[in-house]
């Protein structure tokens, strides 16, 4: 949140009075006993009103609490209100890596997890699939562990959980041996070419992301994050054309602020964000709207979007495309399916852009979209509660945990109950 009292872009004012910012994990418990409502606010980078309250907003960013990490166990166990930029460097510096990370590194672990937020590869699952226990204050004021392996079902049930189940103040999380990447990006990769080759596309690196403004039916760049092969001196990637210099994924931003292209080999957490760790934005003049389709969808869905090019060109800075594994946490939009990321970064102008998301989802309702969380979108309340098998099962956690509603707020009630 900046000190407006708004949310990054600058969309959103928060209704909250002030952002309390607990100095223990015992006032945490004070302030979530004594209030009648009460939700968590991390980094602030949601484009809708999902971290908004009208009664007390809190912000772990300054409850103390070193990142503890296991390097038998290959575990991290993370303060809630850190960020990735801080938690990558601290596991890298012992060995060991996180599996995958979103294209900015300054959002909060907690504030992502709770919105399900991803990065790209077939065979990643998003950030929250990560998550092997999660300790949380609940609407009593009492702390709540829960673990993968010994709490199966509330467990999937309370991870990406939209900060309505309680206040998260640690995750652990599952790491991997440190690697290096080297990341390439290649021009003009027509989507005729993408629709034969769908499959080969999105498995050439470790994670691949696509990117267009649909002027024309071509992914003007295509970015692709392997592992360093040190026999490899680039990607076998037939479809398209070596850039020649840096890109930014927006045409006409500079590439200072993007990792480091043409194939340099350097650590995991310099590659897999698209933007810099080095480069705090403070504010962006953007809005976003993501939608997870399943990938048996995703040429169809493309096709859709190709369809409204001439009409998004007016709002549209950027879409890209990603890809994630299936996982089992019941409010993931990837939850039970192979899924593909449709995103679109659109210039800062509600007005303008409301009408166009309207249009783009009725042209993807066929495919059975789930919007992102954490970014603008105007879908039928029923409508995304019906694409989670799992939502009866979610409500009725919530309920049992929270039955006076101390954590819903008017997103929640909007949209899990409107
Ligand atoms: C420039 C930019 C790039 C982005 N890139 C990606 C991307 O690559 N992939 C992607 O999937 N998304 C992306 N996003 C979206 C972003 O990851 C999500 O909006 C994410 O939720 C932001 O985390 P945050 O900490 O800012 O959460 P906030 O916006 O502060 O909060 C989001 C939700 O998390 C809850 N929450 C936060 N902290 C806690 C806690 N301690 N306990 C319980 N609940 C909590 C809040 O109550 C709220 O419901 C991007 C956003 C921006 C601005």
């Amino acid at each position: 949140m900046t000190d407006a009292g708004t949310n990054w872009a600058g969309n959103i004012a928060f209704s909250a009075e002030r952002v309390s910012r607990p100095a223990t994990v015992s006032e945490l418990r004070g302030i979530v006993a004594d209030s009648s409502r009460v939700r968590a606010l991390g980094s602030g980078h949601s484009f809708n009103d999902i971290a908004d309250t009208d009664g007390a907003l809190v912000s772990l960013a300054g409850l103390p609490g070193d990142v503890e990490i296991d390097t038998a166990a290959a575990t991290v166990r993370v303060p809630a209100g850190v960020r990735y930029a801080a938690l990558a460097r601290e596991v890298h510096a012992r060995g060991l890596a996180l599996h995958n990370m979103a294209s900015l590194p300054h959002i909060s672990v907690a504030g992502s997890v709770a919105t399900g937020t991803h990065g790209s590869g077939n065979a990643n699952g998003s950030l929250a699939t990560a998550v092997r226990t999660v300790e949380m204050v609940t609407a009593d004021g009492e702390l709540l562990t829960l673990d993968r392996d010994k709490d199966g079902e509330q467990f999937a049930g309370s991870v990406v959980a939209l900060g309505a189940l309680g206040v998260v103040t640690s995750l652990t999380l599952d790491l991997v041996p440190a690697f290096d990447m080297r990341q390439y990006v290649f021009t003009g990769l027509p989507l005729a070419t993408l629709e034969d080759h769908f499959d080969a596309v999105t498995s050439a690196a470790y994670s691949v992301s696509l990117f267009t403004d649909w002027s024309a039916p071509v992914f003007s760049q295509v970015w692709l994050k392997q592992h360093e092969d040190p026999s490899a001196l680039a990607p076998d990637f037939p479809w398209a054309t070596p850039a020649t210099g840096a890109m930014h994924p927006v045409p006409g931003m500079p590439a200072t602020y993007c990792t480091e292209q043409h194939g340099v080999p350097g650590p995991w957490h310099a590659r897999l964000p698209h933007f810099r760790a080095e480069f705090t934005p403070s504010n962006g003049e953007e809005l976003q709207s993501e939608y997870l389709v399943p990938r048996h969808h995703a040429l169809a869905a493309l096709r859709a979007v190709a369809a409204l090019g001439e009409t998004m060109a007016p709002v549209l800075q950027v879409c890209e495309v990603r890809t994630m594994a299936a996982d089992d946490l019941w409010l993931s939009p990837a939850y039970g399916q192979e899924t593909v990321g449709l995103h679109f970064t659109w210039v800062k102008d509600t007005a303008a852009v409301l009408p166009v998301i309207a249009l783009l989802e009725e042209r993807l309702a066929p495919y059975a979209p789930r919007p992102h969380w954490g970014k603008v979108f105007a879908m039928a309340p029923a409508e995304v509660r019906g694409r989670y098998p799992r939502m009866g099962d979610f409500l009725a956690l919530r309920e049992a945990l929270d039955p006076a509603g101390k954590f819903t707020n008017g997103f929640v009630r909007r949209v899990l109950h409107g």
